[in-house]
């Protein structure tokens, strides 16, 4: 996992200046009469400043306060000046709509890309025709209020065969065979086979899970029970070296009061789970391990009050694989494991950190994939990093754990 060690930074001099001469000045000295797409476009420009001067000054230093208060004059300059305009089937009522709705779409970019890199410029294609812009604002009928997507989690049950020879097929077979859902009133919301053999179905309710729990346990060859949920996590990344993590949480929670107003008992509602480097020396990266409450208001939060800092925050999947043995559900820092393949291209003759092949993705062989083709007789294309999100064992391990975390009903 990538950290970002700059996310409690504020603008150093040299990239406040690179904030107001960026490569995409307004377009003041032109003779021609400007256009409802030169001025959109403006105000696109320079509600992207706005957004991106807050995002990337976490704190609102004085300079960058300056700059927001510049941004927001120009903006209403040019409000000003479109009522100067006289264009063909442009009433001023979609005039001001626009502007909202440019205003909007760049304010939505701007939070869904808080968690990726500060640097990263605007495209320049994000330009809307008006025909889009319209568009859009007819569709957009919730206030240009994008909700954040939030996982959710379902009742579910593990089904296995009293058979260990069965494969998972052979386990959803069976389950069609001896369940049927006819009168019940429900369906289950999913069904699905999973790794070791097994079969996972998915309820709305804890009571449609705990009545098909019942019933399969009285057949004679299939095995239930219910999926344990994981408690969900959080990761701060960037906390100061100068707090010491066994006040960690005494301080969250008494300087956030949206945490402690729904914390109950602290010491068993919200626990350090593991602490970890930063890439910065002088800060360092905590895990919290809580209840779906509590991580629902952390993750709402977005930035933890922590003394002098507003730190980061997201959430943390409880996957983990392996780099040295490249397994599943363990670190490095804990492997046991006597083999350690390479995990850009399988070898067994160096150590990943000294792979040939690393920056050479011709050359990927994933170790995972290879050993399953031999041991199941598949042909799984073995072409990627065995730690790559493309690889399907990892996807397919990764989904499975995101499905049992209690992220709250
Ligand atoms: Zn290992
Ligand atoms: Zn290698
Ligand atoms: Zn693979």
């Amino acid at each position: 996992m990538t950290s970002r060690t700059a996310s409690t930074e504020v603008l150093s001099d040299s990239e406040f200046v690179d904030a107001h001469n960026d490569d995409n000045p307004i377009n003041e000295n032109s003779n021609k009469p400007k256009s409802i797409h030169d001025y959109l476009q403006d105000i696109q420009t320079l509600t992207h400043k706005i957004t991106t001067t807050i995002n990337a000054g976490k704190s609102v230093t004085a300079e960058n306060k300056k700059a927001i208060v510049q941004y927001a004059a120009d903006i209403k300059g040019i409000a000003k000046q479109i009522h100067t305009l006289d264009e063909a089937n442009t009433t001023l009522t979609n005039i001001k709509e626009d502007i909202k709705v440019t205003i909007r779409e760049e304010i939505s970019k701007a939070k869904l890309n808080t968690n990726s890199d500060p640097d990263t410029k605007p495209s320049t294609n994000t330009r809307k025709s008006y025909a889009a812009v319209a568009k859009i604002q007819n569709s957009n009928n919730n206030k240009g209020k994008k909700p954040i997507p939030k996982p959710v989690t379902k009742p579910a049950l593990i089904v296995a065969s009293s058979d260990a020879e069965t494969t998972s097929k052979d386990v959803l077979i069976n389950v069609r065979k001896e369940i049927t859902f006819r009168g019940t009133g429900y369906a289950p919301a999913t069904i699905n086979t999973v790794t070791n053999n097994k079969v996972r179905i998915e309820f709305d309710t804890l009571q449609q899970r705990d009545e098909t729990l019942h019933k399969i346990n009285t057949t004679n060859n299939l095995t239930a029970e219910p999926v344990r949920r994981l408690k969900p996590m959080v990761i701060l990344k960037g906390i100061s070296r100068e707090i010491n993590p066994t006040e960690l949480i005494d301080i969250i929670l008494g300087q956030n009061p949206t945490i402690s107003n729904v914390c109950n008992t602290p010491k068993t509602e919200i626990n350090i789970r593991f602490i970890r480097d930063n890439k910065n020396s002088k800060l360092y990266n905590a895990a919290l391990i809580t209840t779906p409450h509590i991580w629902q208001a952390l993750i709402a939060l977005e930035r933890v009050n922590i003394e002098y800092q507003r730190v980061h925050l997201e959430n943390l999947s409880p996957f983990t694989q392996c780099f040295a043995c490249l397994q599943f559900g363990h670190t490095q820092s804990r492997c046991t494991a006597q083999k350690t393949p390479c995990r850009f291209c399988a070898s067994e003759e160096h150590q990943s950190k000294d792979c040939p092949n690393k920056q050479n993705p011709t050359a990927a062989k994933c170790h995972n994939c290879h050993s399953n083709n031999n041991k199941y007789k598949q042909n799984t294309d073995t072409a990627h990093f065995a730690t790559s999100n493309q690889c399907p064992v990892v996807k397919k391990l990764r989904n499975e754990i995101l499905a049992r975390v209690d992220y709250g009903y």
